[in-house]
């Protein structure tokens, strides 16, 4: 990955998964920061949202590619770079030059020009840095940064049973090389009035099903004009409902009228991913989504056939 980078002499257009997260936007602001400093050309186009933009320096993300520049190398950071309906920022279909990918997803197809697909990492950024090192590039304050962002993002400030010895070591380093964890922290905890307001229409929906194992909720756009919000405002809420007493499994559905995004966040030996795969999308055992082009009805009638056959299989596998 680092020999692929560091031999290509072109532009380098750095990209991330839609509605990116603290890992997207970490790892692509890591990688492209560490680029810059040994003198490649780096495009990073990308939609940031809003609560991320404060770890964004002027000019350094811009907004998506409609072509490509001649001679261009394609880094793909957090997703499946197979999956190019996930893959934001430019249309990667219409792209026939080199891909390399860094990824942890588990369900990621393996089939790059070069690249790391390692799921025993919680966040992407961790591999980053190893691909920072390998680069030889010196560490700075603004390179640790962005990279810690993602660990503390994906790890859930590092309280997920992900989170492995080398996570630690990892974050130790960053550490080391000046990375603002508090500052980091404090930002992202900030949440607008929005948020609260959103979330008491969100509640309202809240269904506790499987003798309280499934917790799922609901939002539409009706629900976030009456609060002001937006969508970015849902991302965290089903952190939330995971939080309920005896689930193991929690479900927010966007409604967005004629299709809807599932996300799913298991524990107790169910899989959130199996239930992602069957409707046809994916991510890790933990924490995974789908989005299914259709109705809510429609949609929730296959969401709650997947989490039945997710919770008798999770059953029969774990002896109660
Ligand atoms: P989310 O619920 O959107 O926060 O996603 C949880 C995890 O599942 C993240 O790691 C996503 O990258 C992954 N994920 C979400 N939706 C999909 C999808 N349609 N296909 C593959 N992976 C997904
Ligand atoms: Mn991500
Ligand atoms: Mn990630």
């Amino acid at each position: 990955m680092a020999a692929c980078l560091q031999n290509h002499q072109g532009p380098i257009v750095v990209l991330a998964h839609e509605n990116p997260d603290g890992d997207a936007l970490g790892s692509v602001l890591g990688l492209s920061r560490a680029l810059r400093a040994i003198g490649k050309s780096v495009i990073a186009p990308m939609e940031v949202p809003h609560y991320l933009r404060f770890v964004v320096e002027p000019g350094e993300i811009v907004a998506p590619l409609s072509e490509w520049p001649a001679d261009t190398l394609v880094a793909v950071l957090d997703v499946d770079n197979n999956d190019p309906v996930r893959v934001a920022g430019a249309d990667l279909t219409t792209f026939s030059g080199p891909v390399a990918n860094v990824d942890h997803h588990g369900t990621n197809l393996r089939r790059a020009d070069a690249g790391v697909v390692d799921p025993s990492r919680p966040a992407a950024t961790m591999i980053v840095a190893d691909v920072i090192d390998a680069l030889g590039v010196p560490w700075t304050e603004a390179i640790a940064t962005p990279l810690m962002l993602g660990l503390n993002t994906d790890t859930g400030n590092f309280a997920f049973e992900s989170v492995t010895p080398e996570t630690f070591e990892c974050a130790a380093r960053l550490r080391a090389h000046g990375a603002r964890i508090g500052w980091l922290t404090e930002q992202l905890r900030q949440k607008p009035r929005s948020y609260f307001l959103l979330l008491q229409e969100v509640l309202g929906t809240l269904e506790f099903l499987w003798d309280g194992q499934v917790v799922l909720a609901r939002v539409d756009d009706v629900m976030l004009a009456r609060a002001g919000a937006s969508w970015e405002d849902v991302e965290s809420y089903v952190g939330l409902l995971r939080n309920a007493e005896g689930s193991r499994l929690a479900v927010m559905i966007k409604d967005f009228g004629d299709r809807v995004k599932v996300s799913l966040r298991s524990s107790g030996g169910v899989s959130a991913q199996n239930i992602a795969v069957a409707l046809g999308g994916g991510g890790h055992v933990p924490a995974a989504g789908a989005t299914l082009s259709e109705s809510y009805s429609e949609a929730r009638r296959k969401i709650d056939q997947a989490v039945a056959a997710e919770l008798s299989r999770a059953s029969a596998s774990t002896p109660a």
